[in-house]
């Protein structure tokens, strides 16, 4: 053996009268090293060197894909369905990324050649995960691209692919109150009945206040599974139901309150001076509730809200400039090896254009937030929401966008980054039709 063999030296030269020590016990070492290291060598197994626990781990957590399919279809309101989701075996899923109540999946479909993707909070808990499976809960929205088509085409079997979970609005200890409020509009409950889900679960050791806006009385989403988590842990959960434009429901439980959701109503059932503020709803929603706890003087690090969602009507915002409105622009995009002009409406964000072309760049959040559709913009001026421009200072002073929060207010040129493995078109060309 080469060690040997460098004792062996060591132990002839001292024989001959040399006193081995120090720097030459350093040299003898170091005429060792290439034996050594071709000893070491020679002794090297042919399988090939096993993939790094901690890449597998990554890999588990955060799937570029998930191959799932639908398991059960729950009916929960006239507008709403909840889609029970697991993963497809067959397909190369094995099992469900595990995630944090609060969090979202972004599906992605393909309806007649638009590869397209929305974000929808996953509404089942994280126990439910291990458990085998993910519950997406959406709302029929009227002339909805996705939602128009998940209801006409979507049922028992069919496959769905989805990105790995993402998103902030989750209970963090080192961050978060012990006490979270959760402020809801409508489907922007999903991400509460997770939390609940998971506090029932014995997983998450949190109280939750839920202060849940509902327009219509007979569409309350899980109505009668969260009354029943309220009765079974009356010391961890409350709900306060608010009736906005509607009557209040007559076998709601109270406490109940009409109106908006305002500063007085979150006064009342919280406490200002130290609980956490989790907001998810529709846009209008944020906006006026965010005013409403500014009243209260919460600070900033104890609100959480839920990615903005896109933008819809650009001209409301007051920096919109309104020579644009109206109008349709051409964007020349670049996808690596190809050249193609597409149109673009000025009432729809660059990310929609893009989809309309057929053309299908990563995308998650579709808030600005995750940066998955960042681009680099050639030439051309866009139109950024101040709502959900999550560009970094760097992105902006080197011309990078985020298509799913900009919109063009005149021509564009654009670099798509589609060789980046993430595309969109990965994730819906390992589909097949339903059987
Ligand atoms: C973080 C997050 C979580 C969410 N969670 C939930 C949830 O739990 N439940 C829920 O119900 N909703 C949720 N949403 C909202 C959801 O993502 C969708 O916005 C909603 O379901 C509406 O989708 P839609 O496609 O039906 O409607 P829209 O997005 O309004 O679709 C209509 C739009 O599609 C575009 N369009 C039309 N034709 C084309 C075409 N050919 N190609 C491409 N685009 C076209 C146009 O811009 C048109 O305005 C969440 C949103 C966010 C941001």
């Amino acid at each position: 053996m080469s060690t040997q063999r460098g004792s062996k030296i060591t132990s002839i030269m001292e024989r001959l009268g040399f006193h081995v020590k120090g720097n030459i016990q350093d040299l003898v070492a170091f005429l060792m090293l290439v034996p050594k290291r071709k000893y070491f060598l020679r002794r090297l197994s042919v399988q090939n060197i096993e993939e790094p626990y901690i890449n597998i781990l990554s890999d588990k957590l955060h799937p570029v894909i998930q191959n799932l399919k639908i398991a059960e279809i729950i009916n929960e309101t006239k507008t709403t369905r909840t889609y029970r989701l697991m993963a497809d075996k067959a397909k190369g899923t094995q099992a469900l990324a595990y995630f944090r109540a609060g969090q979202y999946i972004s599906i992605k479909e393909r309806i007649n050649d638009h590869a397209v993707s929305r974000p929808y909070s996953i509404a089942s808990s994280p126990q439910d995960a291990l458990d085998g499976f993910y519950d997406i809960t959406i709302k029929r929205l009227e002339g909805g691209f996705l939602t128009t088509h998940i209801w006409e085409t979507w049922k028992a079997g069919y496959p769905v692919s989805a990105s790995g979970p993402y998103g902030l609005m989750y209970h963090e200890p080192l961050r978060d109150s012990g006490t979270v409020v959760g402020l809801a509009g409508g489907s922007g409950i999903t991400p509460f009945r997770s939390m609940v889900r998971e506090m029932a679960a014995g997983k998450l050791n949190i109280k939750l206040k839920l202060i849940y806006g509902c327009s219509d009385g007979q569409d309350i989403i899980f109505f009668d599974e969260l009354n029943k988590y309220a009765r079974e842990m009356p010391d961890r959960f409350r709900i306060v139901y608010v009736f906005s434009g509607c009557l209040p429901r007559k076998d709601c439980p109270d406490p109940i309150e009409e109106g908006f959701i305002t500063a007085d109503i979150i006064n009342r059932h919280s406490d200002p001076s130290k609980d956490s503020y989790f907001i998810c709803g529709p846009a209008v929603m944020y906006d006026f509730v965010a005013g409403e706890l500014e009243k209260l003087s919460i600070p900033r690090k104890r609100i959480r809200m839920e990615a903005y969602g896109e933008i819809k009507n650009p001209t409301l915002f007051k920096d919109y400039p309104y020579e644009a409105q109206g109008k349709t622009f051409t964007i020349k995009v670049h996808d690596g090896k190809d050249t193609i002009t597409i149109p673009a409406l000025a009432s729809e964000s660059v990310l929609v254009a893009l989809e309309r072309g057929k053309l299908s760049p990563p995308s998650v959040c579709r808030s600005g937030e995750c940066q998955f559709c960042r681009t680099r913009l050639i030439s051309g001026k866009i139109w950024v929401s101040p709502k959900n421009d999550g560009r970094r200072q760097a992105d902006k002073l080197f011309g990078y966008m985020h298509p799913c929060a900009s919109f063009p207010v005149s021509d564009l040129e654009l670099a798509l980054p589609l060789n980046t493995g993430r595309s969109c078109n990965k994730y819906s060309d390992t589909r097949s039709t339903p059987g």
